[in-house]
């Protein structure tokens, strides 16, 4: 499919040329990787991309290795014509969308862990999941060779360790880190939102919320990390959230601040909650970052 400059690839040696052509034009090759199911966070990254480049490239691919045995890989929504409509409107030049077997080609063996970073939050109870990321995103890197890489700050995690990888492996690729993109009643957008009941919808309400009266408490000066930490438990737990995990770190090395510690100026309040059985993920910067409900939260 090809129209203007609009154009669908499947497979590695069809996108490596497509980039390459753009560079020997002395194009600006940026990539903006997603698993696709796009909302408007996505949507956002791709719009912001085309400030750092002329070759946009998206790349669409529900990608198995991140997953754990139990986890949704099988029913992750796959809305590639929708998907592709976004790519488009939101102004990509080349979408990459490859097959399991284009990027994990029978008998490979190679797998790119980042250590330390990944050890806690959302690595705690995913182990392989960082493996797998680090890995898809390494062979995309190879593939498309952007200048400029897009991640959002709503996976924080992700980032902290894609920029990890890039500056141990002396990747010459630019890690870009864009804000979480909300609804209007302050949820972080997820492809995974899609699974909530309308119940499980408004319980998971309390995930924005109890993050804007912890950066309003902080801001007051509440500095007791078990204060803060406390605030934020008892709100998830209150909407009938089970929480996989509640935690203050520093921003960049994520190392965890102890429950009967001080919370610094500026410090990650990240979490993990199930709404049902839907796994919600969000975080803020205390010190830095806006309450999600905006100015008017109490
Ligand atoms: P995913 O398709 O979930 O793997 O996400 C692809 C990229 O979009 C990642 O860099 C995510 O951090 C980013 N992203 C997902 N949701 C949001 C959001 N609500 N706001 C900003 N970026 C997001």
């Amino acid at each position: 499919m090809t129209t203007n400059d609009f154009s669908v690839v499947a497979t590695v040696a069809d996108c490596r040329a497509r980039c390459d052509a753009a560079r020997a034009e002395g194009k600006t090759v940026v990539l903006v990787p997603t698993m696709g199911a796009l909302h408007l966070g996505h949507r956002r990254l791709i719009e912001a991309a085309r400030n750092h480049g002329s070759l946009v490239v998206v790349s669409i691919f529900v990608n198995p290795t991140q997953f754990g045995p139990n986890e949704d890989f099988s029913r992750y929504p796959r809305p590639i014509e929708a998907d592709l409509e976004v790519c488009r409107a939101a102004g990509a030049h080349l979408v990459f969308a490859p097959s399991v077997e284009q990027m994990y080609a029978p008998g490979e063996r190679t797998r790119v862990r980042v250590d330390g970073l990944t050890r806690e939050m959302c690595g705690r109870a995913r182990p392989t999941h960082f493996e797998g990321v680090t890995t898809i995103v390494t062979k995309l890197f190879a593939i498309v060779w952007p200048k400029v890489a897009l991640f959002g700050r709503k996976d924080y995690q992700q980032l902290r360790v894609i920029q990890k990888m890039v500056s141990d492996l002396h990747f010459p690729i630019t890690i870009v880190g864009c804000p979480t993109v909300r609804e209007a009643d302050g949820l972080a957008l997820s492809s995974r939102n899609r699974y909530l009941s309308a119940e499980e919808r408004v319980a998971a309400l309390a995930i924005p919320e109890a993050l804007s009266r912890a950066v309003l408490a902080h801001r007051d000066g509440e500095r007791s990390a078990s204060a803060l930490l406390r605030m934020v438990e008892g709100a998830l737990s209150r909407a009938g959230l089970r929480q996989d995990y509640v935690v203050l770190a520093h921003p960049e090395l994520l190392e965890l601040v102890a429950a009967d510690g001080r919370a610094p100026e500026r410090v990650l309040l990240a979490l993990a909650a199930f709404s049902g059985t839907t796994r919600l993920i969000d975080n803020v910067v205390l010190g830095e970052d806006p309450p999600p409900l905006g100015e008017a939260a109490s």
